[in-house]
């Protein structure tokens, strides 16, 4: 009784505990108000009095201490719910960002063989999310078997190398359409150095396909138009500059020669432009034949000749007598060379220059070489030189007028008939060109269409 009246009178009590039946801090607020309260009751009343308070005293006490244990309990669940809910949050906001990229991710746990799709990555398939568990060798089954095998190549590689890996693939729906999965994962390996967990990710790019292939053939019917014109312009300006039209003053004729040797390099650029279409758009046949290398390279260095000639440059082949016939397409071959050739002797230095050739069989292929003693590539572009329109400075002062898509073209046509290009360079003293083929020499390869 004596207690409530007390607590009844003090306004801070009062309000603390009107706030105690939704926050547990208010009524550890209330009891906090309440002890000196009753320690000055203790003090003003009777043994009795005492005794009695004594024990109320101990009693709140108690409640106070289990009050906080469970204020502390409800803050520990209250971090573990937002801790969940902000999971939840990012694993839909995942959720919402694969299904508007069309990119799917997935993960195979090494130990137990299990293979885990995000719900995305099931829809890009044509399926239900996680309608079933897919396992390694149902994906590969679902694979185009055109691309089946590169792609289990490229993983078993990844898998034994550490190497992150990247491929594109078809897959035949389930409706029967074609789609084109970009796919790109990792290995991930415990503090032991043993792989436990292989992840990765898959997206659609059948859209952006479809759209790089209308440019292409864009690209590849203006060139076409470009040059009939173009040509035009060069034979009559090859009439006049020869006086067949009649005699030319000297300046006429500087005039007539800026024009053709333009319309020249108008012509060169437009055919790379082709070159570079028509494979783009799988219109190039690759048709390995039996074939003498030697033969075919002497042709090229032949043809070669008078441009070292004129830069005062030793172009040398060597020749391996044992090599015998290997499957090459011969002018894929010839094209790869002659872009080799060209630029190595372009740069080299005015004179002494010293460019030679080898082809020669390897412990796993036939390896071609160019070597050249010239300006060399700096290591900072070594990475871009084969990318389209790249130009290291250093080439720029020596010839200002290449296009930058010749090597481009070299490695898409080396790589299209199954081989690797590489190369060595030493700023100021040379470069060497490497390109490799398998034992089974080039591989053919069937063009989409006749056009060629
Ligand atoms: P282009 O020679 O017309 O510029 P390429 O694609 O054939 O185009 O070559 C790209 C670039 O690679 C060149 O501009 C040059 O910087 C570098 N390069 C190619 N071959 C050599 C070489 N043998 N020596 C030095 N640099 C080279």
């Amino acid at each position: 009784m004596v207690v409530s009246k007390t607590v009844s009178k003090g306004h801070s009590v009062t309000s603390a505990a009107k706030n105690a039946s939704v926050d547990p801090n208010s009524i550890r607020q209330y009891f906090e108000a309440l002890t000196p309260m009753l320690a000055q009751l203790t003090e003003d009343s009777s043994k009795e009095c005492k005794k009695t308070v004594a024990q109320l005293t101990d009693s709140l006490r108690h409640l106070q201490d289990t009050m906080n244990r469970q204020s502390a309990e409800i803050e520990r669940l209250r971090g573990a719910l937002e801790g969940e809910l902000q999971m939840a949050d990012h694993s839909r906001a995942l959720e919402e960002a694969q299904a508007l990229t069309h990119l799917g991710s997935w993960e195979w746990d090494i130990a137990t063989g299990k293979i885990s799709w995000s719900d995305e990555l099931y829809r890009i398939y044509g399926m239900n999310p996680q309608e079933r568990e897919i396992s390694f060798e149902e994906f590969l089954g679902l694979i185009h078997p055109d691309d089946r095998k590169n792609v289990e190549d490229i993983i078993a590689d990844s898998f034994k190398t550490g190497r992150p890996f990247e491929f594109e693939h078809r897959v035949i729906l389930p409706a029967g359409d074609e789609c084109i999965l970009k796919g790109m994962g990792k290995t991930v390996y415990d503090s032991h150095g043993a792989p436990v967990r292989m992840l990765g990710t898959s997206q659609d790019i059948t859209q952006a396909k479809q759209l790089d292939r209308a440019k292409d053939e864009f690209i590849s019917l203006v060139s076409h138009q470009l040059r009939t014109p173009l040509t035009i312009v060069r034979i009559h300006g090859n009439i006049l500059e020869d006086g067949l039209a009649g005699p030319l003053d000297p300046q006429q004729e500087s005039h007539i020669r800026t024009m053709t040797s333009a319309s020249i390099r108008l012509i060169e650029l437009v055919d790379d432009i082709l070159r570079i279409s028509r494979i783009s758009l799988n219109r190039i046949r690759i048709n390995a034949a039996p074939t003498n290398p030697n033969v075919l390279i002497q042709t090229c260095i032949d043809e070669a000749m008078p441009m070292a000639k004129k830069k005062d440059t030793t172009l040398t082949f060597e020749a391996d007598d044992g090599i015998g016939m290997v499957p090459i397409d011969t002018t894929i071959f010839g094209e790869i060379l002659r872009n080799l050739v060209s630029n190595a002797v372009r740069y080299t230095k005015p004179a002494n220059g010293k460019v030679a050739v080898q082809f020669k069989k390897e412990k796993d292929g036939f390896l071609l070489e160019v070597r050249d003693n010239g300006i060399g590539i700096p290591k900072a572009d070594r990475s871009y030189i084969f990318e389209r329109f790249y130009r290291a400075n250093n080439a720029t002062v020596v010839d200002g007028e290449g296009s930058g898509l010749g090597l481009y073209i070299v490695k898409l046509f080396t790589e299209a008939a199954g081989g690797k290009i590489w190369l060595e360079s030493t700023v100021g003293k040379g470069t060497t060109f490497y390109v490799s083929f398998p034992f089974d020499g080039m591989k053919s390869r069937h063009a989409d269409d006749a056009v060629e």
